[in-house]
């Protein structure tokens, strides 16, 4: 009998044949060995078919596992189903951090950095690019052992979609803690968030505008505060006092309450703002972990874009305003720093990304997704390979400079195509010709 398992959002249902969660991993190694073909779920928070199957699905959250930190040379060895919220509260009380964080906490970090998945900042390239190592069973069972160092095709290897097998373990660099301040600001008119885009995206570690594109937009600026400065926020003495604010800055105003990403939604759930201190993990995303929303009645797509056509896509979003706002509830623009890994959405470029809260409802949200498609495609853009786009593989394989490397290395790694699923077959086919 088939199971059914749904996504966060509920709009995909996954109709595995057989789901399995192994309890050790010899018992996971055999599940792989034995099944046709099998594909892995994170947490479920993608918006499309990535990670369905009507074959095998594992799930890898009976698997134990453990954070080893090893202070020294700076990594941490973390089990791939290790939520964000778990691994950051974890790398903090031992003195440590990721570089960067999304917006929601809740997301595993095998499936984030499948998928390509980002948070904001100049400076911050996507959660994969920091991966130094990888423990995966490949399609026989066996334990593969990957590392940036020594493993050719490791640039191929991180962002890699499910396709090359279940990863089991992640090694990641990790920094020193470290201590944000949030302020925002609303009420930035869109021509002038447009003309002063380096500006904006600069002022802070990681940065995020959010806007309907018809009305203004809403500046999230997450400044990183130099350790022992903490109560200097503010600019109240000191030697080295980060600056204060602007209360007014880019035409907006500074906000002396919460704010919620979608103005008018209650803030409780949001992470701390006004300029209060706080670590990383608990300031770089936007929603609080110990919030852990369910479900969502929401739709979501994203664009990355070269940083340097950042002004001609925005200008064409915001002409665009009037067809997307009536099906948008939020969209959010943010810059993500390039990294080499071959199907990364921002490989080999500076990025800015355009990303689309939209109503749960896809009919009506198709309309202004294909106009938005239409336009950003011919700037350069690459879809979120966890959220809804329309394009379809034939667009999303060409905005990669090294899909035919990564079609190679899946026709090396996994010929029969063991963990390939529709949605990877119909981008790079068992065998390899489109
Ligand atoms: C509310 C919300 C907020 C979000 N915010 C952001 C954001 O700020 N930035 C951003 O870029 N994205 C964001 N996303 C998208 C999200 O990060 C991606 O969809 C991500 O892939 C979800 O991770 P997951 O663990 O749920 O993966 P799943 O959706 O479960 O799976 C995604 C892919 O990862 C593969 N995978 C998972 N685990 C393994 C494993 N162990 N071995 C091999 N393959 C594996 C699956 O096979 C599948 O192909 C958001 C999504 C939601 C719902």
């Amino acid at each position: 009998m088939t199971e059914q398992i749904r996504n966060w959002a509920g709009n995909i249902d996954l109709r595995p044949a057989r789901a399995h969660r192994p309890a050790t991993l010899s018992e996971l190694q055999r599940i792989v060995a034995e099944a046709n073909r099998v594909r892995v779920l994170g947490s479920g928070h993608s918006f499309n078919r990535i990670a369905d199957t009507r074959d095998d699905l594992v799930l890898l959250d009976a698997l134990p596992g453990d954070v080893e930190i090893d202070a020294e040379a700076r990594t941490a060895t973390v089990p791939a189903g290790i939520r964000l919220a778990e691994l950051a509260s974890r790398l903090h009380a031992a003195g440590f951090a990721l570089a960067n964080l999304p917006s929601l906490p809740h997301i595993s970090l095998a499936g984030a950095c499948a998928t390509g998945t980002h948070g904001s900042g100049d400076a911050n390239p996507g959660l994969a690019a920091p991966v130094r190592a990888l423990r995966i069973v490949g399609p026989a069972g066996d334990v593969v052992e990957l590392s940036r160092d020594s493993s050719p095709d490791f640039p191929g290897s991180v962002v890699a979609l499910g396709a090359l097998g279940v990863v089991t373990h992640l090694t990641v660099d990790i920094v020193p803690t470290f201590t944000i301040a949030q302020h925002v600001y609303e009420g930035v008119p869109l021509p002038e968030l447009m003309a002063d885009f380096d500006t904006a995206f600069s002022a802070g570690y990681s940065v995020s505008a959010f806007t309907d594109w018809v009305g203004t937009a809403s500046l999230w600026v997450k400044r990183q505060i130099p350790a022992g400065a903490q109560h200097l926020v503010g600019g109240q003495g000191g030697q080295h006092p980060p600056a204060a604010p602007e209360p007014d800055w880019l035409g907006g105003r500074l906000m002396d309450r919460p704010a919620h990403p979608i103005p008018g939604m209650p803030t409780e759930n949001c992470t701390e703002q006004l300029g209060v201190p706080g670590p990383w993990h608990e300031r770089l995303p936007h929603f609080r972990p110990e919030f852990t929303p369910s479900s969502g009645a929401e739709l979501q797509s994203e664009f990355f874009l070269p940083r340097t056509r950042a002004a001609e896509a925005l200008a064409v979003v915001h002409k665009l305003g009037p067809v997307i706002a009536p099906v948008l509830q939020i969209s959010e623009v943010r810059t993500v720093a390039a990294d080499d890994l071959w199907l990364s959405p921002s490989s080999g470029r500076a990025t800015v990304t355009l990303h689309f809260t939209w109503s749960p409802d896809l009919t009506a949200v198709t309309p202004a997704l294909s106009a938005l498609e239409q336009e950003l495609l011919p700037l350069g853009a690459r879809p979120h390979w966890g959220k809804v786009f329309l394009s379809g593989p034939a667009a999303a394989r060409a905005a990669y400079e090294k899909a035919d490397d990564f079609q190679q290395l899946l026709d090396r790694q996994d010929p029969e195509g063991k963990f390939r699923n529709d949605f990877v077959r119909d981008l790079f086919p068992v065998g390899g010709a489109l």
